[in-house]
């Protein structure tokens, strides 16, 4: 957890710098992937007074240290902790701020498998789940109960891309007390910073950006002072831990985070530049669109876009013909997740996703993650999916 580096001032000094100490390790960059169950202490005197800086691996290593400490930083956090997935993250986040009793509200528009963490574990443990819609900002504070002691955001949402007013949920939940949780991974913590907007548990699915080549699975909670220490106690009681090879793999992603995203963000904007004149296009999703809804919370919340991205069809577009455009698809592949180097398509299925906002059933909708290829290939593979698929 401890870092030694001294803060530099600048977001991309603190990626290249922030979590390593290279005196510790004989001067070698980076630390070391440390393999570990067992600590051994000098003296039962050590031992008894749990003297010394690592007790058992569980509760972390220097590996563990070298990434919670440089996300620690760039968070603002009083505190980082480790998750085996995104879904995982989710989840401790979520079990160190409920309890029996209690109340929490989640935006509809949350990921899908956070829909189903909260709606198979949550109702045995006594919690009341309700989902609220997304463009509540300060007028939250009329779903309240006298036992709501958390809320959770995600912004922009899964698949629909609707920006939250997070400051104006956050200022109105702390009036009571609540915690407020944020599923932060559409921007990575580069282009939002959860906490300063008020938020107590920041979320990534390391998976995506922080890794960022599609090789594996990742979770990070940030903490604010207040969450902390019931977040720490919950992880640690939890028996949670991630391996130092995967651990290290999230190290080594971030040091190239912000090349990466500014070139997913670039990639983005000419693809989405010519997506738009696209006669079987509709409404593209992408808050960072002057013409989206959420296009002035993300300005004022955001300082950059990401590579993920909608777009529905035209209106009277049939399902086989949105299938045929995505099966037509070359260069892009057809899988889940994202945040990798590759560009990825799906379709959008929102059955059962959303309780609280309507859907349109006859909506058409692909969910895009432009990656690192050259856009004019992006482009042309598109064009040739939407020949094949409207001919
Ligand atoms: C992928 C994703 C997750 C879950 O991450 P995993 O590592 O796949 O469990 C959570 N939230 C969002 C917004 C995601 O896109």
């Amino acid at each position: 957890m401890t870092s030694k580096t001294s803060k530099p001032a600048k977001t991309d000094t603190l990626l290249a710098h922030a979590g390593r100490d290279p005196s510790s390790f004989h001067g070698f960059v980076n630390p070391p992937v440390v393999h570990a169950s067992t600590v051994l202490y000098p003296d039962t005197g050590t031992m008894v007074s749990n003297g010394q800086r690592y007790s058992y691996a569980r509760r972390g290593n220097p590996t563990t240290d070298s990434l919670e400490g440089a996300l620690r930083e760039l968070e603002g956090a009083a505190g980082v902790k480790l998750a085996n997935s995104g879904l995982n993250a989710i989840a401790l986040a979520i079990l160190s701020c409920v309890k029996a009793g209690d109340h929490i509200l989640i935006a509809d528009t949350a990921y899908g498998p956070t829909r189903y963490f909260a709606d198979t574990v949550l109702p045995g443990l006594n919690v009341d789940v309700e989902y609220y819609p997304p463009a509540l900002g300060a007028d939250i504070k009329a779903l309240f109960k006298p036992n709501t002691t958390a809320v959770f955001t995600e912004a922009p949402g899964s698949l629909t891309f609707e920006m939250q007013d997070v400051p104006a949920i956050a200022s109105a939940a702390h009036v009571i007390g609540a915690t407020v949780l944020m599923d932060n991974t559409w921007a990575s913590p580069l282009f939002c910073q959860p906490i300063s907007l008020g938020v107590d548990l920041s979320i990534q699915a390391g998976t995506k950006y922080i890794v960022g080549h599609s090789d594996v699975m990742l979770g990070t909670i940030a903490a604010s002072e207040k969450a902390w220490a019931a977040l720490d106690t919950l992880t640690g009681a939890m028996g949670s831990h991630v391996a130092p090879d995967d651990v290290y793999l999230g190290l080594r992603g971030l040091r190239t985070l912000s090349v990466r995203l500014e070139r997913h963000q670039k990639n983005t904007a000419a693809v989405l530049d010519w997506l738009k004149n696209q006669p079987h296009v509709g409404q593209i999703r992408y808050p960072a669109l002057e013409t989206d809804p959420g296009y002035s919370i993300w300005q004022r919340d955001f300082s950059g876009a990401s590579g993920l991205c909608g777009f529905d069809f035209a209106d009277g577009t049939s399902q086989q013909a949105a299938y045929a455009f995505l099966d037509a698809l070359d260069v892009f592949g057809l899988g889940y997740s994202w945040g990798g180097f590759e560009s990825l398509a799906i379709p959008v299925r929102l059955k059962g996703m959303r309780s609280a906002t309507p859907v349109d059933p006859q909506l058409q909708s692909v969910r895009l993650h432009i990656g690192l290829e050259d856009p004019e290939d992006l482009i042309a593979d598109m064009a040739q999916a939407f020949d094949k698929a409207f001919s």
